[in-house]
């Protein structure tokens, strides 16, 4: 098995983001893609980053796979649907706080859950498979069973599955389905990587001790609980728990891509031989950082 392939499987969207004069700048952007594109900046050269999902045959889509590759991003593993094409969200500026606008109902990346082999060959090979609660949440049932079993499968020839929980109830059908997602997600998964917040909502946790228990009695080896500017809490099974707070941010500009970040930050310190504290300390300073700038992509931090 290579040593060397990180792939993240996800929702990538068209992104239309407010721009000068009442105009819309457009752009790509989506949780598991934003984390492949921190992940690409963060690993050598000697590690391929790659971005599996379903896309259209249009031109949208074609500029959607020439964007990622240009930006470094393996594309040899988006899938192409001649019936579909890509989600599209609308942020909306109200008096400095953004709204977001959905249309992604029937988007190609719906069906990335459909195709067994087609999964079999995407995570073939790879030493990292990244994937969140919204890769799982944009799947019907089956879809869902489908692409576990294919993490499972993959995880049993030695890919380490990261998880992130990223809750987006209004993509389940409902708290039930979401909860019962997010135990399947976890039972393949040897890092999750949940919000605190987030997790209060949808368990009622008392403690980030409650969420590590949930996600370590799920199967995870390891589990590590943000909690925005407080304490990461995170248990691992050769180092049992580990807290650290992350380094005060002086001015919060926009807090889009925190939790991807930190994955990718968390993932590529741990790949390269960091110490769970450690990597945290590198996740959550990387998030920091990134939270300092506007937008998804904080190109600046890497010029
Ligand atoms: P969250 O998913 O909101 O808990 O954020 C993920 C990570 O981003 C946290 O674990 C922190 O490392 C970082 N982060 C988010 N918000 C803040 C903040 N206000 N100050 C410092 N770090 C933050």
């Amino acid at each position: 098995m290579s040593k060397h392939r990180f792939v993240a499987i996800g929702e990538c969207m068209v992104e239309m983001a407010p721009a000068e004069g009442g105009l819309y700048a457009m752009g790509y952007a989506g949780d598991t893609f934003n984390c492949a594109w921190y992940a690409r900046r963060l690993l050598g050269p000697d590690w391929t980053v790659a971005y599996a999902t379903r896309a259209g045959r249009d031109s949208v889509s074609d500029g959607m796979v020439e964007f990622m590759a240009a930006e470094g991003i393996d594309t040899g593993h988006i899938a192409r649907d001649p019936d579909r094409t890509l989600g599209l969200y609308l942020i909306q500026l109200t008096e400095g706080e953004r709204s977001f606008a959905y249309w992604r109902g029937q988007s190609a990346a719906r069906r990335l859950g459909e195709d067994s082999a087609w999964l079999d060959q995407v995570l073939d090979e790879a030493r990292v498979a990244h994937v969140s609660g919204i890769t799982l949440a944009i799947l019907d049932p089956a879809g869902r069973d489908t692409l576990c079993a294919a993490l499972g499968r993959a995880q049993a020839r030695g890919t380490h599955v990261s998880f992130d929980t990223n809750l987006r109830p209004r993509l389940w059908e409902d708290a039930e389905a979401m909860r019962a997602g997010l135990l399947m997600g976890a039972s393949v998964a040897d890092t999750v990587l949940p919000s605190f917040d987030e997790e209060v909502a949808a368990w009622g946790d008392a403690s980030p001790a409650d969420t590590v228990a949930r996600y370590r009695d799920a199967g995870a080896g390891t589990v590590v609980v943000k909690n925005g500017a407080g304490l990461v809490t995170a248990w691992t099974d050769v180092d049992g728990l580990v807290e650290v707070a992350p380094a005060p941010v002086a001015r919060v500009i926009d807090t889009t891509a925190a939790g991807d970040s930190f994955a990718a930050g968390f993932l590529a310190a741990r790949l390269t031989g960091a110490e769970p504290g450690a990597a945290i300390t590198r996740a959550a300073t990387l998030a920091g950082r990134v939270i300092g700038e506007r937008g998804a992509l904080a190109r600046g931090l890497f010029d």
